[in-house]
This record gives structure tokens, C-alpha cells and sequence, in this order.
């Protein structure tokens, strides 16, 4: 069963995965309290978040696959469908994920 979306874009419109992708991360950044959750950074634009797997290192999961952008994809319409976050992922700001990657 598709998702429907209230983008209005129509699905063979060209622009309509980007815009139902924004539409999914505000939805999962709203579920998750629009707060990061290492800093407590609260923030209206949704492109200062990111989403952290505990446990997940730099190699791991999917962060430096080429299909890591398609994972996600698919991870967010999961969330939709189930209505429901797994509890190991973490909103995190942009600059907490990097710290927490790359930090040193
Ligand atoms: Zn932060």
C-alpha cells in the first residue's frame, strides 16, 4: 500500500521524492522531540538533524556505503508505515553526529 504524502507534487513529478523525503524527516524529527538529544539543541529547521544509531560506528551501518542515502530512504518509510521510531536511534544535531564520528 503506498504511503500517501500532502506534498501535493504528483508522483511522476521529478521533485516528488525530495519533497516526500522532507516530508518524512519532519515527521520523524517531530516524533522524536525536535531536540537533540546530546546538546539539547532545539531547532524550527529540520536540516540541522540527524539521525544516530547507538552503537553505530563510522564504518558501520551504512555511513560511508554508497547506498547509504537509499538506507535511509528506506528506513524513513519504514518508520511512516509502522508509525514508530526504533529506540536505539537518536535525534542528534549535525555537528554532535560529527563529534560523535569524527570527534579528535
Ligand atoms: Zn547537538
Amino acid at each position: 500500500m503506498p504511503i500517501s504524502n500532502k506534498t501535493g507534487v504528483p508522483r511522476k513529478d521529478p521533485r516528488y521524492m525530495v519533497v516526500y523525503l522532507k516530508e518524512l524527516k519532519h515527521w520523524a524529527i517531530d516524533k522524536l522531540g525536535r531536540k537533540c538529544s546530546e546538546c539539547g539543541l532545539v531547532s524550527e529547521y529540520d536540516c540541522v538533524y540527524d539521525f544516530h544509531h547507538e552503537g553505530e560506528d563510522s564504518w558501520s551501518k551504512g555511513h560511508y556505503q554508497q547506498s547509504a542515502s537509499t538506507k535511509r530512504t528506506k528506513e524513513l518509510i519504514k518508520w511512516k508505515k509502522a508509525n514508530s521510531i526504533p529506540t536505539d536511534c537518536k535525534l542528534i544535531c549535525s555537528n554532535c553526529h560529527r563529534i560523535k564520528h569524527h570527534g579528535n
